[in-house]
This record gives C-alpha cells, sequence and structure tokens, in this order.
C-alpha cells in the first residue's frame, strides 16, 4: 500500500485531497501516515479516523487534551506543536502533501526533501522564500517535487518531454480576483469581506485575498521561477476571466501549447497523486461550445502593484523571496486586523524590501531553514514597524 502523508489536512486543499483519497478506496487503499491540522480538532479527528492514520497533530500545544479526547479509542497518535508537525514531515512515506498556508509550511515540506521523499506542493510560500534551499536540498537527497498549484500543475504537464532550452516563454493566468472590475479609487476602502470573494476558486481565505491583491499571481511568478528555473522575464502573467486556461508554454519555434480544465483543484491534487500514472478523477469535463468563449487581457501593474513587486524580487534574488512572502504575510494579517487597508499592503511590502535590502546579507541566499526563518522574522518585524509609523 502507498504510505501518503497530508500537511494542512483541514484546509481547502487538505480536504480536497482527502476527498480524492476516500473515493479512491481510503484506508483500504492507502496507507496514511500523518495528517496535520490547526484548530479545527473535531474535524482533523474525524479524517484521521476515516483513513486510520498513524499519527495526527495539531499545530497548536493547547488544543492537544482535545485531539487526545476526539481520538480516544481510535487507535491513532496524537501529537501537537510546530516541531511535531516538521518530525512528522521526517516520517517515511511514498508521498506527502504540502499543503499548510503560509512560511509554516516550509519545514514539514524540507523534512520531506531532505529524507529524498516524493513532496506535492502546494504551499508556493516554499519555493519564494527557500528556491536555491529546495532545489539543493533535493540535488542532495534525490527528493521529487511534483507542483500542486494549479498553474504550475499545468505547466509540468505541458513541459513534460520537452527540452527546457526550447521554452521561450510561460504564461501563468489570473482570473483578476475580486476586485478586476472595481474602480481604482475604490480599492483602498475595500473590505475584508469584499476581498474574500473569489469568482471561480473556492480556496482558503489568505489565498482568496492574495487573489484579490495579485500577491498570489506575485508569489506564483516566482514560484514558476525558482520551479522550472526560467529567467524572470520569460514568465509572463494573462488575466483570464473564467480560470479555464491554467497555464502555456510558448516554445521558440512560435507554437504554444496551453492546459484546459474546469477550475477545480482536485485535477492538480490527483495528477500529483496518481503521477506518473494518469487516472479517472472527479473534475467536471470541460465544454467549450457550453462556454462560448474566453477572454483576456493585460495585467495592470497600477491596479496591482504586486506584479511588480515579484520583478523586484526576482531581480535581487538572494533573501529578498522570503522578505517578500514574510513581509506580505504580515500586511496580510493587518489588513485582516483591520490595521492597514487593502492597498496599504502592497505598501507595506514595498517598503519592508526597501529597507530589508540595506542589512547585511540580503543578497545572498538563505543557506538553511535557520537563515530564511531569520530573514522571515526580520520582515515580519520591519513590516509591522513601517505600519506603525
Ligand atoms: P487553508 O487556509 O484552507 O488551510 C491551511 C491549512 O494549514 C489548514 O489545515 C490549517 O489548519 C493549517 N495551518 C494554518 N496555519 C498553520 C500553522 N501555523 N502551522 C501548521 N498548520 C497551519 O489554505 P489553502 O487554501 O488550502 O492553501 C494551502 C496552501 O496551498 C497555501 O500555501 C496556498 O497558497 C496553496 N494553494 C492553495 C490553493 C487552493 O485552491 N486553496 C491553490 C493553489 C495553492
Ligand atoms: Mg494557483
Amino acid at each position: 500500500m502507498r504510505r501518503i502523508s497530508i500537511f494542512g489536512a483541514t484546509g481547502s486543499v487538505g480536504e480536497s485531497a482527502f476527498d480524492l483519497l476516500m473515493r479512491a478506496g481510503g484506508a483500504e487503499a492507502y496507507h496514511t501516515v500523518a495528517l496535520t491540522g490547526g484548530r479545527n480538532i473535531a474535524r482533523l479527528a474525524e479524517m484521521a479516523r476515516a483513513l486510520r492514520a498513524e499519527i495526527a497533530l495539531t499545530a497548536y500545544p493547547e488544543l492537544l487534551p482535545e485531539l487526545r479526547a476526539a481520538l480516544a479509542g481510535s487507535g491513532v497518535e496524537a501529537a501537537a506543536g510546530t516541531e511535531a508537525i516538521a518530525e512528522a514531515g521526517a516520517r517515511p512515506s511514498d508521498w506527502a502533501l504540502s499543503a499548510i498556508v503560509g512560511a509554516a509550511g516550509l519545514r514539514p515540506g524540507l523534512e520531506v526533501i531532505k529524507r529524498g521523499g516524493l513532496l506535492a506542493l502546494a504551499n508556493k510560500e516554499t519555493l519564494v522564500a527557500a528556491g536555491q534551499l529546495v532545489r539543493d536540498s533535493a540535488a542532495a537527497s534525490g527528493a521529487r517535487i511534483l507542483p500542486v498549484d494549479s498553474e504550475h500543475s499545468a505547466i509540468y504537464q505541458l513541459v513534460d518531454g520537452e527540452k527546457l532550452e526550447s521554452v521561450e516563454a510561460i504564461t501563468i493566468t489570473a482570473s483578476g480576483g475580486a476586485f478586476r472590475d472595481w474602480p481604482l479609487e475604490k480599492l483602498a476602502s475595500a473590505s475584508v469581506a469584499e476581498a474574500s470573494c473569489h469568482p471561480n476558486w473556492s480556496m482558503g481565505q489568505r489565498i482568496t485575498i492574495d487573489s484579490a491583491s495579485m500577491f498570489n499571481k506575485a508569489l506564483e511568478v516566482i514560484e514558476a521561477r525558482e520551479f522550472f528555473m526560467i529567467a524572470p522575464e520569460r514568465v509572463k502573467v494573462l488575466i483570464h476571466p473564467q480560470s479555464i486556461i491554467h497555464a502555456m508554454v510558448s516554445f521558440r519555434d512560435g507554437g504554444s501549447v496551453a492546459h484546459l480544465g474546469m477550475p477545480d483543484m482536485r485535477h492538480a491534487i490527483g495528477y500529483a497523486l496518481n503521477w506518473p500514472e494518469r487516472r479517472d478523477l472527479p473534475v467536471a469535463r470541460l465544454d467549450l461550445a457550453e462556454l462560448g468563449g474566453l477572454s483576456f487581457r493585460a495585467p495592470d501593474e497600477i491596479r496591482w502593484p504586486a506584479l511588480r513587486l515579484a520583478r523586484e524580487v526576482m531581480a535581487a534574488g538572494g533573501a529578498a523571496g522570503a522578505v517578500f512572502n514574510a513581509a506580505k504575510e504580515q500586511a496580510l494579517d493587518d489588513f485582516l486586523a483591520g490595521h492597514i487597508g487593502f492597498t496599504g499592503m502592497a505598501e507595506v511590502v514595498e517598503e519592508t524590501l526597501s529597507r530589508a535590502s540595506a542589512l547585511p546579507g540580503f543578497g545572498e541566499s538563505p543557506r538553511d531553514i535557520e537563515a530564511v526563518m531569520g530573514w522571515d522574522g526580520e520582515a515580519r518585524r520591519l513590516a509591522a514597524a513601517g505600519r506603525e509609523g
């Protein structure tokens, strides 16, 4: 039986993965090693019982008694805390899904990579904050990483069997998020509730707001550069309101191939789960005649300064990715808490990048997880201080 682990099982991506596993036979078909979650203990315990996991872990130590109680009599071990979650990454498995949101997803994923495992990577923050470290560790251990972000899964499927030097450009699409058609002057006063609606995808709240601000696409541009090692200027963004084309690869001979599908994360997760095979997946089939048309437009860098910042981060290299990601996470926390407005997020991130770039060592890629987390903490401090004045 294939041994699997899910980091962030109770989230949006984690739930989709759980759905696929249950449809494919659940505990009869897969041996589940570890499942991790956050505050939703009841759901975590329910999933761990259904999949007969070896261990279930919550990020929060104060919730361990509740988790133990919820798992009583099930035979599933309970554990808690950041350290325990990272250690669970080191437990042998044949397939591990990294679907924790934010920089908190870095350590368990890196543990999987260090032991030479197969990592299905939804946590885009990993490659943004620690791209060089991830590549070096994977090269040393022989780990394989399969992208689960829909655009990157699409690119992975498109470049399969092609030489990367034949690729002229990679285009990832963006729906444009909640504020694609809002008047620019209204953006500054956009509320959390308004930013938390996505036109096409159902996702966690943080990535949904990042889609409205285009920080999600900014992270994805960097993720594409780090994953495929393609020059930054060859990674392009295209606004495509219907989210049917996920990515397109253009070759040096003038041909382009695109990946299409209904917006449902179970395709990208299932592709990584079944790789290198393709199996039936319960996603709605595409009917282009029914859709009638697809539309496209160029991204607007005034509306979405995050895209310009992504270019600056790629040009700077070194610790810029770790700083960018952490500053964005802090700015998002501050927006959610009502401390800053929607457009204030990009201002905080830009200011933080500028301040961090004056610090010693900024130009060097972080060599280990401690260095990555050092920049992460520094960026959060700078971002919070910048907000206060
Ligand atoms: P989510 O908020 O729905 O779920 C996040 C999961 O991480 C939950 O299980 C939560 O308990 C856990 N978690 C949160 N904070 C944690 C912490 N500090 N320590 C340990 N665990 C913690 O998020 P999501 O939308 O499923 O996204 C997960 C990741 O996948 C993100 O990196 C996101 O960018 C990426 N992603 C998501 C989608 C999507 O459709 N939702 C698509 C592409 C990529
Ligand atoms: Mg995506």
